[in-house]
């Protein structure tokens, strides 16, 4: 996105709103930078219209490619989507109609909201978050399930290591957390950077965040500064032999991505480790795999057609 460009390009979907969700995960994996949706009173069976931002038009075929793929995964025929339909906005119609549709997102402990939103004193933490071209905005039902888990089992002394960390949301709602229990170390915001993987430990204060996408550690970094979260290290990348160990780890990404990483993921966590990005259907391809690896203690917890798996190893 460049100051000088000042003309952008909506694509208009319609959709059933039952494939509206679909049609919201393509969009981001073909790098959108906003999307629009108003399902509000809409039956699953009506259509209605999304709508993707873009600075460049991606070519038909790969908006044809993602869609299908996306309309795929959800369990959704191609003729879901009804039309589709191209329109060129000026940069600033296009910023403060995104801006005006922008709600925070709540659960119990956490408030996620963009910058520009104030916040009345709910008494909860707030996490503020820029939405551009990374995931994690709090909207998705797999940030909240994980939002969820953090609140149910994250303790401020433990280290915390954040797979496909995206906007960096979990992180920071974790550097949040900790940030209001007394730590001489965080208070300052300084923190030495090497410890977790020198001491193959996380220590009291480390939180540590990858993510194979480059681009998302760029913005999970200034989310990071946006909240006074310091605290957080990031890297370019995934996990590894070398990752250290944690006491609490965090992997939202998809279930073809988490279960080959088990292995090391079961690992890595000493005392919980939340996995979400799995579909309702997928349950059993993870679970199956957890027990082949010595673990029957699990939580699951449902949100629509996600679902998150909490690990309890203690
Ligand atoms: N943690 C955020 C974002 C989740 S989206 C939240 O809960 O909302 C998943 C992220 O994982 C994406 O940013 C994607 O780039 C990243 N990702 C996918 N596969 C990965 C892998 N093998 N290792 C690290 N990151 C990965």
């Amino acid at each position: 996105m460049t100051e000088t460009q000042n003309r952008w390009f909506a694509l208009e979907i319609t959709v059933l709103e039952a494939a509206s969700e679909a049609i919201e995960f393509a969009l981001n994996e073909l790098d959108s930078l906003g999307t629009e949706i108003d399902s509000l009173g809409k039956k699953k069976t009506e259509q209605i219209e999304v709508i993707g931002y873009f600075n460049k038009k991606p070519s038909d075929e790969t908006l044809q490619k993602r869609f299908n793929e996306a309309l795929r995964v959800y369990g959704f025929p191609n003729e879901a989507i009804q039309k589709t339909a191209w329109r060129e906005v000026e940069n600033r119609d296009w910023l403060s109609e995104w801006k005006k549709h922008w709600k925070p997102t709540e659960t119990d402990k956490f408030v996620i909201a963009p910058p520009w939103e104030t916040v009345e004193n709910t008494g909860k933490i707030v996490i503020k978050i820029e939405p551009n071209m990374a995931f994690g905005t709090g909207t998705h039902e797999t940030t909240k399930l994980c939002l969820r888990g953090i609140e149910k089992h994250y303790e401020p002394a433990m280290s915390f290591f954040d797979l496909g960390t995206g906007t960096g949301i979990l992180s920071i709602a974790v550097a949040k957390i900790k940030s209001q229990v007394q730590s001489p170390k965080a208070q300052v915001g300084k923190f030495e950077k090497q410890t977790a993987l020198n001491l193959g430990r996380g220590t009291w204060d480390s939180i540590l965040a990858c993510d194979i996408d480059e681009d998302s550690v760029e913005i999970a970094r200034k989310n990071a500064e946006l909240n006074d979260s310091g605290i957080i290290e990031f890297y370019v990348g995934s996990i590894s032999d070398e990752t250290p160990k944690f006491n609490f780890v965090c992997a939202n990404v998809t279930a073809d991505v988490i279960v080959p990483l088990l292995p090391l993921l079961v690992k890595r966590a000493e005392n919980i480790l939340v996995l979400s990005g799995i579909l309702v259907e997928q349950e059993d391809l993870v679970t199956s795999k957890l027990i082949e690896l010595g673990f029957t203690d699990f939580d699951v917890a449902i949100d629509g057609e996600w679902i998150s798996i909490s690990v309890l190893k203690v």
